[in-house]
């Protein structure tokens, strides 16, 4: 089972990409952000204790995304890969995430999609998405803002906590074209699955 990471800012496009690719290779689709407003919605409990960092742009505790990692994870044991967009944002959800796929015996993730991009061109992506998806989160400049800041503080630099991933970290111009984008990402996905 192959486990492909999309990684980078807040409307950088890995859902765009996500969404793409999982089509392409019938691979599951895995995105964080996407459960816990789902749970909003619903109001559940992980509902309403995720709605609380969401709203202000803050990530949710570590314990709460990954035991709701972890329970996903397990709807997807047959299929032939998963797309992790928005998660690991923690170096703690890294080791997390490895210690769940050594413990269910799913392989280990095997590459790391880094998108890079200027503040300003997110900025003006996620209050026009905000518009049209009418995402709290997306919609007040504040909170775009601080999404950004906690993207740089706590997130941008996870991947330098092991020398091993600089193998597996793929870094990608998110200021390209969707279509580019994707085809750079299939021709790299197609490399990996002929070498393995
Ligand atoms: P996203 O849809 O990926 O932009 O995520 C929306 C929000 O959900 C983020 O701003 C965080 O508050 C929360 N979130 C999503 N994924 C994670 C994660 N891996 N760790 C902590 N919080 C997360």
């Amino acid at each position: 089972m192959i486990h492909i990471i999309l990684f980078g800012p807040p409307g950088c496009g890995k859902g765009t990409q996500a969404k793409i690719i999982a089509t392409k290779f019938g691979f599951s689709h895995l995105s964080t952000g996407m459960i816990f407003r789902n749970h909003m919605k619903r109001k559940t409990d992980l509902g309403k204790t995720a709605s609380f960092y969401i709203n202000k742009g803050i990530l949710v505790p570590d314990m709460i995304t990954t035991n709701m990692l972890n329970i996903e994870i397990q709807k997807h044991f047959y299929e032939k890969g998963i797309i992790y967009d928005g998660y690991p944002r923690t170096r703690n959800q890294i080791f997390s995430l490895e210690k769940a796929l050594k413990k269910f015996c799913l392989g280990t993730i095997n590459i790391i999609f880094y998108f890079y991009i200027q503040k300003n061109l997110i900025i003006d992506r996620l209050l026009k998405r905000g518009k049209k998806s009418h995402r709290n989160d997306d919609t007040n400049i504040i909170t775009v803002q601080r999404r950004i800041e906690e993207y740089n503080k706590e997130t941008s630099s996870i991947w330098n906590s092991d020398p091993k991933w600089k193998n597996n970290i793929i870094k990608l111009n998110a200021s390209l074209s969707v279509n580019s984008i994707s085809l750079l990402i299939e021709e790299k996905i197609k490399n990996f699955l002929n070498k393995n």
